[in-house]
């Protein structure tokens, strides 16, 4: 072997390195006459040339402890290399590429073999569902058929069985039609968690429409930009709340009933349901979701078993993804729906729900899950399979779950709303042993590619970037040609004609059995309280402000294993910032639902640039109490427990200081912060206050007293 092929073969080793785990320096050893290691920095995406030429000219002599390496290159007597077979034809693989091209950046090197190629088939999934696309409803009418007397949904003691649900469904859907909803069209629903929401949205998929879910929290100016974003023909109210003003369709109530049924063509392909996610521009998209998608979720799923019997939790808010999962994985398998009455998602009443509808499957969100196995591991005691996901799950809760409940079956479930709730999921029906909880097998009638930026599959073990194929990939989103373009691509791999994947954003890597690692994102997106957020929705809308110039927003890890936003803002123009901060935070409330809403403004007066001119989000300063951002006046604590009680406050919400009449929830405090506050009151001063009373009082002077009263256990 040559001297450049050695050098080559070097040059190939770092780059291996680098691309299974994303490390900017990567060092290798090496002995050619004398021991020598190189150190290679990838931090500016080099080309397969220069770490060549920075390899040859760099090595510095000197024995290694191996340990200190990231690998060794061990070169036999005659040139060759020794080492495991398979890795060795992976970099000639590598070296190959890299030659033919070598100004491309390392990370675009083509690094599968024929044996990757064959293996990575067997791991990527089927396109096909394992049954035909049905429409939801048409699914949904043959279990009434078939049991009619089975119990389809039950909420606070009240139950409907699968034929109220159907004819219930069949007069709201006549009602709508009437009200002049078409096939196509989207329908947008206005009320909280109950049956006659669930009947509201199963009367929306008869009348061939697709259901937009409303947040009934969230401030009416995103109502409005939701209700004229999906362009929503007939808008569906809970008759008991004010339904949204400024909306100049058709209202309907979601108790009226027609008799004249409802006699329109509907396919798999007709959109079911439309989900808002944050966009990076500034305004949210709306995913357009087909009957098919949700067909190959939940008929005959491959990632979990649903049979009459069975009782599942709807616990999540319908506008979000989550409730895809949890609704119609129960009423299209013929199991019960049991719905979390409105309210906090507050831990003990969880609990109390699970254990008195006795919940069977139950999905809850990775923070939620994170928290309920922490303070409510007993609740799980009757559960059959429990989900997770929305994002990462840590291995330490799964392990508690799992060492307290060995009969549980437990999923950890991975996927953007793009492709339908569901890409991924990783079961395990024994104690946790691994320190790593990955997402997948790929779901039923669903394809996975991991691929580098040229779109090549990338080997186990490499990071590349997931694209979803397959039947759960949305139709776009909901008129955005262009951000539908550039997110949903053609499928290279399909043998669909026309078939797309969904980009997702998201790093993983194979693993050696088949399943797959999340490892991050690629860019800024975050989950904050489980909602996904992308922080340049929330700079554009404060851009948008004429006293601001420029905003950055940038997410920190909250006290409860979240993330919080923080925005640094410049101001526009000269003249007195004070109180800017938080009267920009007062706007944006008004406008924006309550996860983007950041926990803090800081006013800077300039934004601190790298070398290329972008901002260098790692450069600004670093903020971990942020100042006191109510309108109203600071009132200081008074008794000693009050002054015990507003510490803990602001350690828990990073805000200073904190006043004896201030609202927990106000100061941004939510459910899963109030669930740590009252589990720190219980672990410091014995004493426990009911979630309830801390929603009812929720300020200083009203937790103190609570607590006062109580008689410390
Ligand atoms: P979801 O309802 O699954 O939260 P979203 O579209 O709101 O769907 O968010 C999707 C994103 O959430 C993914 O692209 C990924 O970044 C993250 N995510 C979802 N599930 C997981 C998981 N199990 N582990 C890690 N990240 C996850």
């Amino acid at each position: 072997m040559t001297t450049g092929n050695r050098t080559s073969m070097i040059a190939a080793s770092a780059i291996l390195v680098h691309r299974r785990t994303l490390q900017e320096q990567v060092t290798i050893a090496y002995a050619e006459t004398v021991p020598k290691t190189v150190t290679v920095d990838f931090s500016a995406a080099p080309s397969f040339r220069a770490v060549c030429d920075f390899v040859a000219s760099s090595a510095v002599p000197g024995e290694s402890d191996e340990t200190d390496v990231d690998a060794v290159v061990r070169f036999a007597p005659d040139g060759s290399v020794d080492g495991d077979p398979a890795e060795l034809v992976r970099l000639r693989a590598l070296i190959t590429d890299g030659v033919a091209h070598p100004d491309r950046p390392v990370s675009e090197l083509r690094l599968t073999t024929g044996d990757d190629l064959a293996w990575l088939e067997t791991v990527s999934g089927d396109e096909r569902p394992p049954r035909p696309a049905r429409c939801v409803h048409d699914v949904f009418a043959d279990h009434a058929a078939a049991t009619p007397d089975a119990v389809a949904i039950s909420c606070a003691g009240r139950t409907l069985t699968y034929r109220d649900l159907h004819e219930r469904a069949a007069g709201l859907a006549a009602a709508l039609h009437g009200a002049g909803a078409r096939p196509g069209e989207v329908v947008a629903v206005f009320g909280r968690r109950s049956p006659e929401l669930v009947t509201g949205l199963l009367a929306i998929l008869r009348a061939g429409c697709a259901y937009l879910a409303l947040d009934p929290d969230d401030p009416p100016a995103r109502h409005e930009l939701l209700l004229r974003d999906a362009q929503a023909a007939v808008l569906l109210v809970d008759p008991a709340m004010a339904a949204p003003a400024g909306f100049t369709g058709a209202v309907v109530p979601w108790n009226a009933r027609a008799d004249q049924p409802v006699d329109v063509e509907v396919t798999p392909d007709h959109l079911a349901y439309v989900s808002y996610t944050s966009g990076s521009t500034g305004v949210p998209k709306g995913v357009a979701v087909p009957h098919r998608a949700i067909s190959r979720l939940v008929v005959a799923p491959n990632w979990i078993e649903v049979v009459p019997g069975d009782v599942v939790l709807e616990s999540a808010p319908v506008a979000f993804d989550a409730s895809t999962v949890e609704i119609w994985t129960a009423l299209l398998n013929g199991a019960r729906l049991a719905i979390l009455p409105p309210g906090p998602v507050e831990l003990d009443r969880l609990a109390d729900a699970v254990r008195a509808e006795n919940v069977t499957v139950l999905l809850l969100t990775t923070g939620l899950f994170h928290h309920m196995v922490t303070a409510q591991l007993d609740c799980f005691k009757e559960v059959r399979h429990v989900l997770t996901g929305g994002d990462v799950v840590s291995p330490r809760h799964v392990k508690t779950l799992l060492d307290a409940h060995p009969h549980l079956v437990f999923t950890n479930g991975y996927g953007p709303t793009e492709n339908t709730s569901f890409t991924t999921c990783w079961t395990i029906r024994a104690p946790l042993t691994g320190g790593s909880v990955p997402i997948g097998p790929v779901v039923s009638g669903t394809t996975l590619a991991i691929l580098d930026p040229r779109l090549h599959p990338v080997p186990v073990g490499v990071c590349g970037e997931m694209y979803a194929g397959g039947e759960g990939v949305a139709t776009g989103y909901l008129g955005r040609p262009k951000e539908t373009a550039a997110r949903f691509v053609p499928d290279p791999f399909s043998r669909r004609a026309g078939a797309r994947m969904y980009r997702t954003g998201d790093l993983a890597r194979w693993l050696p059995d088949g399943t797959v690692e999340f490892v991050g994102r690629i860019d800024t997106q975050v989950k904050v309280r489980g909602h996904r957020v992308e922080p340049g929705e929330l700079e554009a809308e404060l851009a948008r402000r004429p006293e601001v110039a420029q905003a950055v927003v940038v997410a920190q890890p909250d006290a409860s294993n979240g993330h919080r936003l923080l925005t640094y803002v410049v101001p526009a123009g000269p003249g007195d910032h004070a109180g800017l901060g938080a009267r920009l935070r007062d706007r944006v409330a008004r406008t924006l639902p309550s996860y983007l809403v950041p926990w803090a403004v800081l006013v800077v007066d300039e934004l601190p640039l790298t070398r290329n001119g972008k901002v260098d989000r790692r450069a600004l300063p670093a903020v971990t109490r942020s100042p006191r951002v109510l309108a109203s006046e600071y009132v200081a604590p008074d008794t000693a427990l009050e002054t015990s009680v507003a510490e803990i406050w602001g350690e828990l919400l990073g805000v200073e200081p904190v006043g004896i009449d201030d609202d927990f929830f106000e100061l941004g405090g939510h459910s899963l912060l109030a669930a740590d506050l009252l589990g720190i009151v219980r672990r410091r001063f014995g004493i426990d206050v009911a979630a309830r009373t801390l929603y009812l009082g929720p300020t200083v002077r009203e937790l103190a007293a609570a607590m006062g009263a109580e008689v410390p256990s």
